[in-house]
C-alpha cells in the first residue's frame, strides 16, 4: 500500500492527540510496526540501534545507524533523519533528546538491552507502552487499509479454492511439502512475503500451531491448512480443511457445529459490541454441540500490518468493536490423537455490519487429490 506524507502526518497528529490526553511526553518507537505506520520505514531488528523520538511538538527525530541512512525513504517534514556513527553510544543521542520529558511510552518489540540503557540514563523517567497511544489508532482501518486487507484476504482465497477443488495435490505427500507448495502459491499470488503455511494431516491436525513435517497425507483423513502472508505492507490470514476421501459423520457432525459457531461468530460483530462476545458467541454454539472442552483457544486476533495485534477475540477484551477493525473468527474443535477442525475469516467491521473479507466456500470439501 502506497501511503501519502499527508496520511502519515495525519497519524502522527493523532498520535500526538493520544499523547496529549494520556499525558505521554515523547513516543519511542524501534523494531515492531508503529514506527513503519508513522514514518513508512521499518527498522532493521539488529543489535544497532534504530528508533524514532517523537514529542508533542516539533519536528519527529529519526536516529540510524549511518550504515543505514540510505535505506530510509525521506519524509521532507514528517521527520528528521539523525544519522550516528559507529563510535558514539546512540542511547546517549536518545536520552538527550528526551531531557525533560517525564513519562516516555515505548514500542513493545524494542530490545531489551536499549529500555534498560535509556531507563539508566533518564531516572525519574515513567515507562508506559506505546502501544497505548498508538493502538487505538492502528486498530480503526482506513480504507484504503482495508483494501490492502481485502486484496490480500482475495489472493489466499483463491489458493483455498484450489485446494478445494482438488487442484493441490495432498495423498501421498508429506505437510512439508504441502506447506511449502502453499507458501509457492502465496507468493504466485503477489504477497511479498508468507509468514505462515500449516498444514496438518489426521491426528496433526489436533494441535493447533501445528509444525508441518514428514508426515506423509493419507487417504480418508483431515488436513488442516491455515496460510497467509503479506502483501503490500498488510496481511492475509485463512483456515479451510479437507477430508481426502470419505468424510466419517463424526467428522461431519463435528464440522456442522463449526460452520454454525464461525458464521455466528462474524454475525456478532457489530459496532458497539464487546470483542469477547465473539468470543462467547462461537463458544456458546461450540459448547452446546457438545465439544466445549475441545475449543482450546480465543475465537480471534486483530490484523493488519501485523498477523496478530489487537484488538482480541477473547473474554476480558471488554474493547467496544469500532468502525474499521479488521479481525480474524476461527473458531476450532481439537480431538486429542484423532484430528482438528478450524474455519477461519478475516471480518471488517462497518456501519452495515461485519464484512467478510475471505468468500471462500465454507463447507467441508472431500478432495480425491
Ligand atoms: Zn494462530
Ligand atoms: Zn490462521
Ligand atoms: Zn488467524
Amino acid at each position: 500500500m502506497l501511503t501519502s506524507i499527508g496520511e502519515y502526518e495525519r497519524r502522527i497528529s493523532k498520535v500526538r492527540s493520544a499523547m496529549v490526553s494520556q499525558s505521554v511526553d515523547t513516543v519511542l518507537l524501534s523494531v515492531g510496526h508503529d514506527l513503519p505506520y508513522l514514518t513508512g520505514y521499518t527498522a532493521m531488528p539488529l543489535e544497532r540501534l534504530t528508533m524514532l523520538a517523537l514529542h508533542r511538538g516539533g519536528t519527529p527525530l529519526l536516529f540510524v545507524p549511518r550504515l543505514e541512512a540510505p535505506r530510509v525513504a525521506e519524509m521532507p517534514g514528517l521527520f528528521e533523519i539523525v544519522p550516528w556513527d559507529e563510535t558514539v553510544e546512540p542511547l546517549d543521542l536518545v536520552a538527550a533528546a528526551c531531557s525533560g520529558s517525564s513519562t516516555i511510552a515505548i514500542g513493545d518489540q524494542t530490545w531489551a538491552r536499549f529500555l534498560v540503557g535509556l531507563g539508566h540514563r533518564l531516572p525519574g523517567v515513567r515507562w508506559e507502552r506505546a502501544v497505548d497511544v498508538v493502538g487505538d489508532l492502528r486498530m480503526r482501518k482506513s480504507s484504503a487499509e482495508v483494501e490492502a486487507l481485502r486484496a490480500a484476504a482475495e489472493a489466499v482465497d483463491a489458493i483455498a479454492a484450489e485446494l478445494q477443488s482438488g487442484h493441490i495435490p495432498l495423498i501421498g505427500r508429506t505437510e512439508a511439502e504441502v506447506s511449502a507448495d502453499l507458501s509457492q502459491r502465496i507468493l504466485a499470488r503477489g504477497h511479498q512475503k508468507v509468514n505462515f503455511a500449516i498444514v496438518a494431516a489426521g491426528e496433526n491436525a489436533a494441535s493447533p500451531h501445528h509444525h508441518p513435517g514428514s508426515r506423509v497425507i493419507q487417504p480418508d483423513e483431515v488436513v488442516l491448512c491455515d496460510f497467509g502472508g503479506t502483501m503490500n505492507g498488510y496481511c492475509s490470514d485463512i483456515t479451510r480443511c479437507v477430508v481426502t476421501g470419505e468424510i466419517s459423520s463424526e467428522v461431519a457432525a463435528a464440522y456442522e457445529v463449526l460452520m454454525s459457531a464461525q458464521s455466528a461468530g462474524v454475525a456478532a460483530g457489530q459496532i458497539g459490541v464487546r470483542c469477547e462476545e465473539v468470543d462467547s458467541t462461537t463458544r456458546q454454539i461450540i459448547t452446546e454441540g457438545g465439544y466445549g472442552e475441545y475449543f482450546v483457544h480465543r475465537t480471534g486476533h486483530g490484523i493488519g500490518m501485523e498477523e496478530h495485534e489487537d484488538p482480541y477475540m477473547v473474554s476480558g477484551d471488554v474493547r467496544l468493536i469500532e468502525e474499521g477493525f479488521a479481525y480474524s473468527v476461527e473458531p476450532g474443535i481439537y480431538i486429542p490423537n484423532k484430528w482438528g477442525l478450524r474455519l477461519e475469516d478475516i471480518v471488517v467491521a462497518t456501519a452495515e455490519g461485519p464484512l467478510s473479507l475471505n468468500q471462500a466456500d465454507h463447507n467441508l470439501h472431500s478432495v480425491s487429490a
